[in-house]
């Protein structure tokens, strides 16, 4: 085994327009990341470039298509389950009526301290309600899936594209446990093409290995929205966490967000809700919103470090 990855780390590491030399590999590593054209598809894509009315398009032209069928800033839900043991993750294109950065930033400035009909007055789960409903479904309903059909069209098409789904659209995950079931089912290429993420784990998660694979898979991530929502007790519990807010399972969520110190990330937003804090008037509670303050300010400076 140890092999075995040693083998497939070296691969990945190789530049893209090396020939393979092994024969046999347990998953396609470089597919999606060939930036050299082999001579057999250049006379192709020449070909192409006179036969298809699509393929002879300027190349400007193409990527605007391309962009308007893969990427068009959607938001994709990555929602797992656990079957017979094995984790199984599900994806859905987001119908929500709101933005989650416009939501994170509002949170951000009120911490949750928002006017009643203010969408920072809903939680992650209330927003994105039916967003879940066509995840509980046997099957994603099509208008709710990414069609990825048009990459199948032709080997051209594939190379232009194949990456701007995980470029362009923005992943969120609601339990951390499930995304690195996702992550393990992408190859390097497409993993490290994601730029934009959004967490709204209402539980910690942590361990050394997903910390191990956030690192080698999430190497292009550079936006992060993080959203945290404590309504019982975030004002008790102060012996866990310095400042008033308190609890383990605020210091867990707080753990599991500290993962992912160390990536690329230029811009993240940390967005925590409380109902203690928004219905306090009282000088201890207040001393509670103060922490909230601190803390997303605190994680907002360790993630961008
Ligand atoms: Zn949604």
């Amino acid at each position: 085994m140890a092999k075995r990855k040693a083998a497939d780390a070296e691969a990945s590491a190789a530049p893209n327009d090396q020939p393979q030399k092994k024969k046999i590999r347990r998953r396609p590593m470089k597919v999606l990341a060939a930036k050299a054209v082999s001579t057999s598809n250049q006379d192709l894509y020449d070909a192409n470039a006179q036969n298809s009315p699509l393929l002879r398009l300027p190349p400007e032209v193409r990527n605007r298509i391309w962009y308007f069928l893969l990427c068009d800033g959607e938001t994709i839900h990555v929602r797992g389950r656990t079957k017979q043991g094995r984790p199984v993750v599900k994806y859905s294109i987001c119908s929500a009526v709101t933005n989650d950065e416009d939501t994170a930033m509002a949170i951000r400035a009120h911490n949750g301290n928002g006017e009643e009909g203010d969408p920072s007055c809903d939680t992650y789960q209330a927003r994105h309600s039916k967003c879940f409903s066509h995840l509980r479904a046997e099957s994603t309903p099509r208008e709710h899936r990414l069609s990825l059909s048009v990459l199948a069209v032709s080997r051209q098409i594939h190379q232009e594209a194949a990456l701007l789904p995980y470029q362009g659209n923005t992943f969120s995950i609601d339990a951390l446990e499930y995304l690195g079931p996702f992550l393990k089912a992408l190859v390097p290429a497409q993993a490290n093409a994601i730029e934009k993420m959004t967490l709204a784990s209402d539980h910690g998660y942590r361990n050394s290995t997903f910390q191990k694979l956030l690192g080698t898979k999430l190497k292009g991530l550079r936006g992060l929205i993080c959203f945290g929502e404590f309504y019982h007790g975030v004002h008790d519990g102060s012996a866990y966490l310095p400042g008033g807010i308190g609890g383990l399972f605020v210091r867990y969520w707080t753990e599991g967000l500290q993962q992912f110190m160390g990536l690329p990330i230029a811009k993240v937003v940390v967005a925590i809700s409380s109902s203690d804090v928004s219905q306090s008037k009282d000088d201890a509670l207040n001393n509670s919103y103060t922490t909230v303050q601190r803390l997303a300010k605190r994680l907002e400076e360790q993630l961008l470090a």
